[in-house]
């Protein structure tokens, strides 16, 4: 099978009815997904997504790393000249889900084999527990001084049997958590 030519064809099917050749850069919603990279949790099909209206990030995990952090400052600064600094803030949704493949890199045992025989450490985006380490990817961002106090971060684990996305963190912006006294659990992203 060429999965190149079978894409192809599907585009082609795409592009015979498209008809939204005027999309603006920014998304109509606002909002940055960050998700894992997993075939299963496309967010497109799974939170029912329109073109134009969501910047998805996705990798291994769906984890907030220092990659993240950067793209996310970057695109807090492009926004912002984009609108002429009349928009500050925007939306950050993660979204992590079950039955995670990077699950398996919470192993010592793995993540010591990558380490030594690729120099590569997961331990960033390791998943031991989705709800803990979605707060724990909450508390990067809040730490993640880059990011703008008007950023609004909320969190989503999407369950890959039954199809459901439970809210684990509700709507907050940056500026509420960090003047909030109870802040979520830190791991900075190295
Ligand atoms: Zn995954």
């Amino acid at each position: 099978m060429n999965v190149q030519n079978d894409l192809i064809a599907r585009n082609s099917k795409f592009a015979a009815t498209f008809d939204k050749p005027d999309m603006p850069v920014l998304p109509r919603l606002r909002t940055v997904l960050l998700a894992c990279a997993d075939a299963r949790v496309d967010p497109a099909h799974v939170l029912g997504l329109d073109l134009g209206e969501v910047i998805v990030i996705r990798n291994t995990g769906g984890r907030v790393t220092r990659s993240v952090i950067e793209e996310l400052a970057t695109l807090s600064v492009l926004a912002n000249i984009l609108t002429e600094g009349r928009e500050q803030g925007f939306n950050v949704i993660l979204m992590q889900h079950t039955q995670c493949g990077a699950q398996r890199l919470a192993n010592p045992e793995l993540q010591a084999h990558l380490k030594d025989s690729l120099g590569i450490d997961v331990s960033d985006y390791a998943i031991t527990d989705q709800a803990s380490d979605l707060m724990i990817d909450v508390g990067r961002l809040v730490t993640a001084s880059e990011i703008p106090d008007a950023v609004t971060v909320s969190a989503l684990l999407y369950d890959v049997v039954t199809g459901v996305a439970e809210e684990i963190a509700s709507v907050k912006s940056l500026g509420e958590w960090r003047s909030d006294p109870v802040t979520p659990e830190v791991d900075k992203a190295s």
